[in-house]
């Protein structure tokens, strides 16, 4: 069975002489390996969905980001970064997706039994090729009935490769969704490479502002003049703005001045399993 360090492509490579159809071979070996053990993790339970806290300028918690957690039997933890390329480049994000919109919307319901915040939702990422799949409405649709989910309470983020290949039909995707109560995001905003003139006249909720724009807040000013111009944008088009990865006092009160309307990142708090969430949310809860 493969070992773990196994699926760190990059590492084969490094530090050994390689020719580079042998390096590309090893790739290959080890990502269909990974293929083989994702689809045991599925049946295995081996996945979980962390949640992340999303807060609004004045600190007051309004959503979470659900992100996907890959947690084996007797091995190390193997990261997003590392296993949802995986996913993606073999199909298996699609039963991947349909556990994590399940699980995400078993969540929310649950959580109804708390006293949230009334504009609180939870965030879910969505594949390109989930989103490409012809039947992807009738698909959400059925798990908002299953689990008696308020579709309120779900925003669906997608990135920039959901818009690229078809962006009628994602316009008209999107608008079934927002029909359905559910929010729209654009994710990773900045870091994509298709014109901004795409992004006009979709029905988007917000725009999230990618990690690596935020990093450089406090660098240079032609970082901090991206981020304002984002801001700007987003505000002219009428969409609500996210930041993700938050990490600094100062990246906050930069986004802050800015208009920025929501923040996440480990400023506030780190991904964490539902348990943690539920005590997060309790405290939070006290105090407001
Ligand atoms: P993303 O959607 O852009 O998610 C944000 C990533 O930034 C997460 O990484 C999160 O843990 C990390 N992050 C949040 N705050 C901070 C911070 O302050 N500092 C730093 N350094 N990082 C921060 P994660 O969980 O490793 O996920 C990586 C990517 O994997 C996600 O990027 C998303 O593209 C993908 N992913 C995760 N879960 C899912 C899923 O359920 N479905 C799909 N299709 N993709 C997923
Ligand atoms: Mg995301
Ligand atoms: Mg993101
Ligand atoms: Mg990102």
């Amino acid at each position: 069975r493969a070992d773990v360090a196994m699926y760190e492509a990059k590492d084969l490579g490094r530090n050994r002489i390689c020719f580079y159809s042998q390096a590309r071979q090893a790739i290959v070996n080890t990502r269909s390996a990974m293929a083989v053990d994702i689809k045991t993790g599925l049946d295995n339970d081996e996945f979980s969905l962390y949640l992340q806290p999303q807060v609004l300028k004045n600190g007051s918690l309004c959503g979470a980001e659900a992100l996907l957690r890959w947690l084996p039997s007797n091995r190390t933890p193997v990261s997003p970064g590392t296993f949802i390329p995986v996913a993606e480049s073999t199909g298996l994000i699609l039963p991947l997706g349909a556990w994590v919109l399940k699980q995400a919307c078993t969540i929310v319901t649950d959580l109804e039994k708390y006293q949230l915040p009334e504009n609180f939702a939870l965030a879910v990422n969505i594949s390109a090729l989930q989103f490409a799949e012809e039947n992807f409405i009738e698909t959400v649709k059925q798990v908002f009935d299953d689990t008696g989910a308020s579709p309120s309470r779900l925003k669906f983020e997608l990135t920039e490769t959901c818009l690229v290949q078809d962006i009628n039909r994602a316009r008209n995707i999107m608008k079934a969704l927002r029909n359905m109560g559910l929010q729209v995001e654009l994710d990773d905003f900045g870091t994509g490479y298709s014109s901004l003139n795409s992004i006009k006249n979709l029905p988007l909720t917000a725009l999230k502002i990618d990690a690596s724009l935020i990093r450089d807040i406090e660098k240079d000013e032609p970082s901090r003049a991206i981020v304002r111009a984002a801001l700007a944008m987003a505000r002219a088009m009428s969409l609500k703005t996210i930041a993700e990865g938050v990490e600094t006092g100062s990246q906050m009160a930069y986004l802050n001045t800015e208009g920025c309307d929501m923040i996440q990142g480990y400023l506030f708090a780190k991904p964490m399993p539902y348990e943690d969430f539920l005590s997060y949310l309790g405290r939070k809860l006290k105090i407001a």
